[in-house]
């Protein structure tokens, strides 16, 4: 098996055994084979088919998207500054009724593209025509969990067709693309699905072993409408309907309660914090040091390209550590450390990856990333981490591996066209905006 090695390398490892490193890693095949500080012994050297000077390079584990809607990214720009149910169902759901399958696969190339130039090399994403989302997973060497998201407001043989729709992706595709494509099942919303369509995709996911995955509790007029409609707020209606019997994880819960919060530490739910998607909608502010404090993993999300409008998960991560701070007055909130945890470990966690990906540590998946560090921005050499969470951005990416493979060498993309993806994409949105 092809085995390599990074010499003169700074690793920030998220590792709390080792968090910091200054020495050298080993590849082999998919996996990272051997980490040492100092200088590589001679036998590893001996070993190596090729070995990467990491001089001027920060080597930390890729980072995890845990909610997207890639394909949305060909709507960018499109309707900003609206409030989300006026966005939603004036000006998204028209345009996304048009989207063809060709359409979701130049959406999610141009998406993945930007992922990659960004460090993102793993993402949850919930859409329509999935098998296009997957093939581009293939292609593009990403790790991706996907999930064929429905919505309920349709007549019941509609229903039915797309849960089989949503049955049939996980079944084609959970464990393709060497293990890097795994099935969740997806009710859109608590607001979009009726309660009985809710069970009906959970005792799927039961039948297929997948976790589950959902929005709730994104606005407060949704979770007003849920206790109009069933008496109960969202988590509770939701851990009613079985669907916490799965594992879960759920994205934004911007509104909960007490009782929210320990009823999802309980039932072992994940958060997907969306923190840049919920202030430009004006959703609110997620509980985040709350819901840490409680034991609840919380990983982040930059939600659709629609919303954001980028993908860079680096602002999410400095977001989540600075706006926290804002909301409470307290400095000590959501610390650096535990901000850069929640794009890495915590995201992991939340799409059942723990001790797979999430971490530079022998025996785990080589998915990592280098940022340059030659830069201004990264002087004096402090403290990497505050670095990484409050100094850098996606544009410091140079390289990016997955699986043991490097899908961006020095920025440039060895997996994608980027040239025939930015054409595609604007192709794509012109034939929709008719
Ligand atoms: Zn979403």
């Amino acid at each position: 098996m092809n085995r390599w090695l990074i010499e003169n390398g700074i690793f920030v490892t998220m590792d709390p055994e080792r968090p910091k490193l200054e020495g050298w890693m080993a590849v082999e095949g998919r996996a990272i084979a051997a980490m040492g500080a100092g200088e590589a012994p001679e036998e590893e050297r001996a070993k190596a088919k090729e070995i990467v000077n990491g001089k001027d390079l920060l080597f930390m584990p890729g980072l995890i998207n845990t909610h997207g809607h890639a394909a949305m990214s060909l709507l960018r720009g499109l309707a900003d500054d609206l409030v989300l149910q006026d966005w939603l169902e004036n000006h998204m759901w028209p345009m996304e009724a048009k989207f063809t399958g060709d359409d979701v696969y130049w959406g999610t190339s141009l998406a993945a593209m930007e992922m990659i130039l960004s460090g993102t090399t793993a993402f949850v994403d919930m859409y329509d025509h999935m098998d296009r989302v997957a093939q581009v997973v293939e292609l593009s060497g990403l790790r991706a969990s996907l999930t064929r998201g429905v919505i309920g407001l349709c007549p019941p043989d509609v229903q039915t067709a797309k849960l089989n729709d949503a049955i049939q992706f996980a079944r084609d595709w959970h464990g393709q693309a060497d293990g890097r494509i795994r099935a969740m099942m997806s009710p859109h919303a608590p607001y979009t699905c009726p309660p009985d369509y809710i069970e009906r995709i959970v005792a799927a996911a039961h039948e297929l072993g997948l976790p589950m995955h959902t929005h709730m509790s994104e606005t407060a007029a949704e979770v007003a409408q849920n206790v109009r409609d069933y008496g109960v707020r969202p988590a509770e209606h939701l851990d009613r309907l079985g669907l916490f019997s799965r594992p879960a994880l759920v994205a934004h819960a911007v509104h909960l309660t007490d009782e929210e919060i320990a009823l999802l530490a309980e039932r072992g739910v994940a958060v997907s914090h969306n923190p840049v998607s919920n202030l430009k909608l004006a959703s609110g502010v997620a509980r985040v040091p709350d819901l840490l404090r409680a034991g609840v993993t919380v990983s982040l999300g930059t939600d659709s390209a629609a919303s954001n409008n980028n993908l860079d998960l680096f602002e999410e991560i400095r977001l989540a550590a600075l706006l926290h701070k804002g909301v409470s007055g307290d400095p000590t909130a959501v610390p650096a450390a535990e901000a850069l945890r929640m794009a890495t470990v915590y995201g992991a966690k939340s799409i059942g990856l723990e001790g797979v990906v999430g971490m530079l540590k022998p025996g785990m998946k080589a998915d990592f990333i280098a940022l340059s560090i030659a830069k201004a921005h990264f002087v004096p050499a402090t403290d990497y981490v505050s670095h990484l969470v409050y100094s850098a951005s996606g544009a410091d990416v140079a390289h990016v591996w997955v699986d043991g493979k490097q899908l961006l060498r020095n920025r440039e993309l060895l997996t994608m066209d980027a040239e025939r993806i930015r054409f595609e994409a604007q192709r794509s949105f012109e034939r929709l905006r008719q």
